[in-house]
């Protein structure tokens, strides 16, 4: 199927995922989730209008995204995988949301960075939704003490992004996300991938990463 074809279908589902939850379809960002693609296969997309992208790593995003940008300057990056901290300034640099901030020492070197530059994405704190010892985010029970330690150090936090676990129902934990965000007044939800994004949006998502149903199976 071509790009301008997949992108309509999930642009398509989102929609009716949201008229189902009586939510105006416009509130949902799509972030075409580009990682391993190479900008022979992100084109089509933009050429049918995509303009909402996002990478899991910095140095692959540094590859590829400059000379993308400069022939469409209105593209939005977005960083959906885990950070380091020593390439807090290079993100900063790079991107317009991240969505993996999840501990003191980033936090830290985010603010640092954003006073360095002069930029500031959107930030939005990673949440271990379901407490799984090998991923990223934090955990639950530690979410109100890093919000206070963003607070205290300046830094906005605009929402909450997470991955479900795999294999499991998603909702309940999409839901839980929603309820803590509500609970902390943040406005934005990054939840929803290719497998689940239309209950993320029914559950509230403002932002839903879809990768493999806009650009098919990665390597
Ligand atoms: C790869 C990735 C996605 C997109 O996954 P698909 O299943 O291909 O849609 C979304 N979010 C994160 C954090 C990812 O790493």
């Amino acid at each position: 199927m071509p790009a301008h074809e997949r992108l309509a279908e999930v642009r398509e589902r989102i929609a009716r995922a949201a008229k189902v939850a009586r939510r105006d379809s416009a509130d949902v960002t799509l972030i075409a989730i580009s990682k391993t693609h190479p900008p022979a296969a992100i084109e089509p997309l933009i050429e049918a209008g995509q303009r909402v992208f996002g990478e899991n790593r910095v140095q692959e995003a540094e590859a590829k995204w400059p000379a993308l940008r400069a022939a469409h300057p209105d593209i939005e990056l977005h960083l959906v995988g885990q950070l380091q901290s020593n390439k807090a300034e290079d993100a900063v640099r790079l991107f317009d949301a991240i969505h993996s901030v999840d501990r003191p020492s980033l936090v830290e070197a985010l603010a640092r960075a954003i006073v360095k530059t002069g930029r500031s994405p959107t930030l939005f704190v990673q949440v271990n939704i379901g407490d799984e010892p090998q991923k990223g985010g934090c955990a639950v029970a530690d979410l109100p003490a890093l919000l206070g330690v963003a607070r205290a150090a300046g830094l906005s936090i605009a929402g909450l992004m997470c991955v479900p676990p795999a294999d499991l129902e998603p909702a309940p934990y999409f839901a839980l996300l929603a309820k803590l965000a509500r609970d902390h007044s943040l406005a934005l939800l990054s939840m929803g991938m290719s497998g689940d994004f239309e209950t993320a949006v029914t559950l509230g998502a403002t932002h839903v990463r879809v990768g493999s149903a806009l650009f098919g199976s990665r390597a």
